[in-house]
Order: structure tokens, then sequence, then C-alpha cells
């Protein structure tokens, strides 16, 4: 089985109504020529609806910035699994850095939401990455490791072929600083082997694994170009339809 190539955009808590619409038809009236990639796109929870309903039909598929794990319950403000469906969301972004680093979710909180999420038939897009500080003390692959054991733990190997890492280092996130294709590449190659080591057979060569940090058109050709990225998770470049579109459509 092949890996599947995907193109993700954060839109984050980004756009009007109106202007998440007009960023979602231009993306889907760009997008459809680049037949051998997904592309999702990740519009604030308010308007996933709406835009899941304008790129029915189109080769767009929507997800939920964030997600509760319980079923329902007293929990203001939280979005349900089966509410992220209803709203005709097919992916989620589970463990982001800012959901992380902002708003303090744990490990567990991370694993529990992936186990959510499988069960409702939603893919999860599972967020990873260091903080410079951890880089800069050669911890990378330690947090890695750490967080892609956690994460996983208890997930069996048949919903693995529904589940996509990202790899975001956290200094890279919207600071404008991309990890050159060879750091990202060093990180992505770790990822998949520490995945070989948890799940058995092909499943870590079928593992989608996006890079994401200050992605933008001047330089996805370069990470493009290696092994073991297999897509992209864009935020800033993603509010824009031709800067997300240059993105998608390198070959
Ligand atoms: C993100 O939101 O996941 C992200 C990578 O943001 P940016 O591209 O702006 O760094």
């Amino acid at each position: 089985m092949a890996r599947r190539k995907i193109f993700a955009g954060n839109w984050k808590m980004y756009t009007t109504l109106q202007e998440a619409l007009d960023l979602a038809k231009g993306i889907c009236a760009g997008a459809s020529g680049v037949g051998d990639r997904e592309v999702v796109i990740f519009p604030p929870a308010p308007y996933a609806k709406a835009v899941a309903d304008l790129c029915r039909g189109s080769n767009v598929a929507v997800g939920m910035q964030n997600m509760h794990f319980e079923q329902e319950g007293a929990f203001t403000g939280e979005v349900s699994p089966p509410m992220v469906r209803d709203c005709g969301c097919r992916y989620v972004l589970i463990g982001h850095s800012e959901r992380r680093h902002v708003f303090g979710e744990t490990d567990d909180l991370v694993n529990k939401k992936v186990h959510a999420a499988l069960k409702n038939d939603i893919e999860p897009v599972v967020c990873i990455g260091e903080l410079l500080e951890e880089r800069e003390k050669g911890l990378t692959t330690e947090v890695l490791r750490r967080q892609l054991d956690k994460a996983f733990a208890g997930i069996g190997a048949d919903y693995m072929k529904r589940t996509v890492v990202a790899y975001e280092p956290v200094w890279a996130i919207g600071t404008g600083k991309v990890a050159t294709p060879e750091t990202a590449e060093d990180a992505h190659g770790f990822i998949r082997s520490v995945m070989r080591e948890l799940y058995p057979g092909d499943t870590a060569d079928v593992l989608p694994i996006l890079y994401g940090g200050s992605v933008k058109p001047d330089n996805i050709a370069g990470l493009a170009r290696t092994g073991n990225i297999d897509g992209v998770l864009v935020g800033g470049a993603s509010l824009k339809v031709d800067s997300f579109l240059e993105i998608i459509r390198v070959k």
C-alpha cells in the first residue's frame, strides 16, 4: 500500500464566517487538479459545518482543530466526537502545540482524544514536537519518543491505517523559522523508526507523517523532496488562497 500524501491548512482562531467561506471556495476550486494528494482544511469550530457543506463534492476534506474525548456531558464550551462528525468533519487535530503549551494539554489527554477520535471514525492528526530548549539540550528524540509512546498507548495496529502524525517543532510554529529539510527529515525518519518498533508489518511504512512549522510557498519544495515527509500542516500560509494553493501544488 502506498503512503498517502496530505496537505492540510490550520486556520487557528482566524477568519470571519464570510472569509472562511471565501477561503474554502477558492481552495476547492484550486485543489481540483491535485489528484495524487489529500487536501484538508481545519476552520474554526463554529464555521466547520458551513465550510464542510461548501466543500462537499470537492476533493477538499474538513477537520476540527480540537475535540473533547467524551461522547457528551457537562463540559461547557467543548465539542464532542459526534458533534465533529455531525459537522461533516472527517479529521481532527489532536495535541497541537498551542493546545499543549497554551492550554496545558498533557500526553494522557492526547491519548484519550486519539482513542475517542478513532472510536468515532474520525481520523486523528496527532501533533508532536519538541520545544527549542529541548532541542538545544539534545532531548529531541527523547521527547518525540515519549509523545509517540503516550499518544498511541492502547491503539491497535488496525486503527493506524486511519491515523496521521504531524511533526511540528514548537520553535518553528508561527515563528517564520522553518526546520531545514535535513532537520525535518531526521525527525521524520526517527518517528517512523519508533512506529516500526510499536507496530507490526507495514504499519509504520504507510503512516503519513506531515511536517508543520512556518511552511511557505518559498520553502515547500525542499521539504517535499525528502523521503519521509508525506505532506505538510500549514498555519499562517493556509489563510490565503494563493499561498496555500502554491503549497499544495508543489511537485
Ligand atoms: C500550525 O498551526 O500547525 C502551524 C504549523 O503554523 P505555521 O505554519 O503558521 O507555523
